[in-house]
């Protein structure tokens, strides 16, 4: 089980740490867990000159899973765009052909009083977004800032998807209700983007092939609501790459804290890179305080679905929930008659509940 963890930047290497030792926990018990440790982002940058520097992509392709911090920070924005940290995330995205983002949003009972929306709107709640992660306006040619014919200066991006984009991503998330509620809902804004209209036609035409998976459609803009008004009546939602990152983001502050958001983001083959959904918090970055819980959850993703350890991530999962049922809380969560811990204290925790 060759897995290449990949720090990153900002809060990034405190929370793989803490992943790191539930991994080698699993290790000391006999899991044939081999790790190794690469940069990529702004640390990359900062050793190599590149955001996805050769040495990385190297291991990074001879590997069978990737655990990923984060990446960026503000020391880097002034960078040309191409050797910026976000370029490596989306490099190696690329690179590994990682075309399926799936992000559950999971409400733990626990935590339900640290979601903005009222508790009977959310508990319970269990959405997996399944998101295309690489097309879309963000990969789409051409794109750039330039000057106009009237001297003026315009920024300019493609949103483009070719019809096997489409279907590949919607056969994930057909198959991946298969196993949950069986119901998908595919986001589209095709009232408005022939792209969208586009992907609407040929998601209907895959759902042919899924009979027994209830397949709907709606309106970015309207998805974007009912996420808040009435989230629970999502099972699987499919979507691209821009409405995709949105709405996952928002699906995540359901749940009270982006800090407990696992994701997976998978290649034909179920190789897999594996990374919370949160940014590299530079605002929290060194001080302990960072929620290292969806990085741990990551990992209990890549156990499943790159290894197929469906007993062992289990076993991390109720680990997780053990430790929020004991009352610890990292500052993101916290709440009165709750116990504040750091970083590495609930990493310990996580480690002691398996
Ligand atoms: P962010 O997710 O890093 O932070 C948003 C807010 O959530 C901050 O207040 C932060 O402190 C808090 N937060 C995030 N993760 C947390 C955790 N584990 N525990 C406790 N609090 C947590 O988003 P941002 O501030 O918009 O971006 C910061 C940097 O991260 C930028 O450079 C951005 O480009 C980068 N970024 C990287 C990724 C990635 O690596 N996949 C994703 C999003 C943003």
């Amino acid at each position: 089980m060759k897995i290449l963890v990949l720090p990153g930047d900002g809060i990034g290497p405190e929370i793989v740490a803490q992943a790191k030792k539930v991994l080698n926990k699993l290790a000391s018990e006999g899991m044939p867990i081999e790790l190794s440790e690469a940069p990529l982002g702004g640390a990359a940058y900062d050793q190599f000159g590149s955001p996805y520097p050769e040495f990385t992509q190297k291991l990074a392709r001879e590997a069978d899973a990737i655990l990923l911090g984060a990446v960026g920070g503000p020391q880097y924005d002034k960078l040309e765009r191409p050797l910026r940290p976000e370029r490596g995330l989306l490099a190696i995205r690329k690179d590994l052909n990682l075309f399926a983002n799936l992000r559950p949003a999971i409400l733990y009972p626990e935590l339900a009083n640290a979601s903005t929306l009222k508790p009977e709107v959310v508990s319970g709640l269990d959405i997996l977004i399944v998101r295309e992660l690489t097309g879309d306006i963000y990969f789409g040619q051409p794109r750039g800032i330039r000057v106009n014919d009237n001297g003026e200066r315009e920024g300019f991006n493609t949103m483009l998807y070719a019809e096997s984009e489409i279907r590949r991503i919607a056969h994930v998330a057909f198959q991946a209700a298969q196993k949950r509620n069986k119901k998908v809902c595919s986001i589209d804004k095709s009232n408005v983007l022939e792209t969208t209209e586009f992907w609407k036609e040929i998601v209907t035409d895959v759902a042919k092939e899924y009979p027994d998976v209830e397949l709907s459609h709606m309106l970015v803009d309207n998805a974007a609501m009912q996420l808040v008004k009435a989230p629970k009546q999502f099972d699987v939602m499919v979507t691209g790459n821009i409405f995709g990152d949105i709405l996952s983001d928002e699906a995540s502050m359901l749940t009270g804290s982006i800090g407990m958001l696992p994701s997976a983001s998978l290649d034909a083959n179920n190789k897999g890179l594996y990374e919370p959904s949160h940014g590299s918090a530079p605002d929290i970055a060194g001080k302990d305080v960072a929620n290292p819980l969806a990085t741990i959850l990551s990992a209990a993703m890549l156990l499943r679905y790159t290894f197929n350890e469906e007993a062992a991530a289990q076993r991390i999962e109720n680990a997780v929930k053990k430790v929020l049922a004991d009352g610890l809380r990292t500052g993101d969560i916290f709440e009165e008659g709750t116990t504040r811990v750091g970083c590495s204290a609930m990493g310990d925790a996580v480690v002691a509940a398996l």
